[in-house]
């Protein structure tokens, strides 16, 4: 029954594999007692981190994203830091005090300098009272540690898959798209003091449900202290468009995609979890959705607009045509439809990471 299993303290392989497959009351029972947990640990709050996709330029060819290297169907752009820094502005102004900066791979030293410069324009333009994140994928030791010198105090990194197996058929196997390296940098990043971020994304082609119970374990195991996961969706610019027919229907990702989050909620009650604009892809109000059963964090894309439509990772991604100013009135009334209040100007710092560090 799955009310006796939602009793236990711990929930084991079996029992995750059990609640990804409920349907019906079941589902609903499940959704609840996330909320409920939600509830007490984390609160009703959500913390807004403006999205800047700075650039799409990536040296990477990850079999499932539609801004992969060889992909030359669209415009390559990196926007330049003065209109970076004004988009900042516009998020520290607007009380979201917080924003991730994300981009495409690539470890050049000129890479790895601009962004450090980036960072301390953003901070002395917004009095050093943003907390930054980035996501700009693999990189040593040296660079993560640079970058949070100079202000980056969280990195999101997802794992995609923690089945090893998995990994390798969803990007090319060479030594560019290494798993274990993908483990090291999660461990250099924690190591480095980052409130490090993970995550997987939920229907692949090939992946089990034996799969998604074991990428929640991973979470759980490897301390992580917030998790942006969502839907796969195919491009059709990628390798794995050819494997389309084997999906789940995408109401049945989406669906998949909210029993995760219930169920990381569930089993790590204190992190920030991400509910993953691909949501909304799929759903006009699959964000407000995964904030009603879990997630607590929201990231307005304040990328500025004529960029929007060619940081194009999956089909249909939704807000390409909005202004920011937009996406902060919409998201605000669907987070009050969520039953959620909008935490302006707190970091909303995961609360699993101060813990964790006695702070
Ligand atoms: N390049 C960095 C990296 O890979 O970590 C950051 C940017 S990358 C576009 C951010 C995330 O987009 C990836 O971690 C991946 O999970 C997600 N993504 C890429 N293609 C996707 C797709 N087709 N459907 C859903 N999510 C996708
Ligand atoms: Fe590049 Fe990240 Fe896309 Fe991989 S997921 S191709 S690293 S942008």
């Amino acid at each position: 029954m799955v009310s006796d299993i939602l009793k236990k303290n711990i929930l084991n392989k079996e029992d995750l594999v059990i609640l990804l497959q409920v349907n019906a009351e079941e589902k609903t029972l499940l959704f609840e007692h996330a909320a409920e947990i939600k509830k007490k640990t984390v609160g009703n709050i959500v913390y807004f981190r403006g999205l800047i996709e700075f650039s799409n330029i990536c040296a990477k060819n990850c079999f499932y994203c539609g801004i992969r290297h060889e992909n030359r169907n669209f415009n390559r752009y990196n926007i330049d830091d003065e209109h970076i820094v004004n988009s900042a502005r516009f998020a520290y102004e607007n009380k979201f005090a917080s924003l991730v900066l994300q981009s495409g791979e690539l470890s050049s030293q000129k890479f790895t300098r601009r962004v450090t410069r980036l960072l301390e324009k953003i901070h002395k333009e917004t009095n050093n009272e943003l907390r930054l994140t980035l996501s700009c994928g693999e990189q040593s030791e040296e660079t993560y540690k640079e970058w949070f010198n100079a202000g980056a105090h969280r990195y999101l990194l997802r794992i995609e898959s923690s089945n090893p197996e998995l990994y390798i058929k969803l990007h090319p196997n060479d030594k560019n798209h290494r798993f274990e390296k993908r483990l090291e940098c999660l461990n250099i990043l924690q190591n480095a003091g980052y409130q490090t971020g993970t995550g997987v994304m939920i229907g692949l082609p090939f992946q089990t449900m034996e799969d998604l119970a074991n990428d929640l374990l991973f979470m759980k195991n490897y301390k992580i202290d917030m998790v942006g996961m969502g839907p796969y969706i195919e491009h059709s610019d990628t390798p794995l468009w050819n494997y389309r027919h084997t999906l789940l229907p995408l109401a049945e990702r989406f669906q998949l995609s909210l029993k995760m989050i219930a169920l990381l909620r569930i089993l790590m009650p204190e992190i920030n979890i991400a509910s993953a604009t691909a949501l909304q892809a799929i759903d006009k109000l699959g964000r407000e959705k995964a904030l009603k059963v879990g997630a607590n964090v929201i990231m307005p894309n304040i990328t500025p607009g004529q960029y929007r439509n060619d940081y194009h990772l999956y089909q249909n991604k939704p807000c390409t045509d909005d202004s920011a100013e937009d996406c902060k009135t919409c998201l605000e009334a669907r987070v009050a439809l969520a039953g959620n209040t909008i935490g302006y100007s707190s970091w909303g710092d995961s609360k699993f990471f101060l813990n964790r560090n006695n702070i």
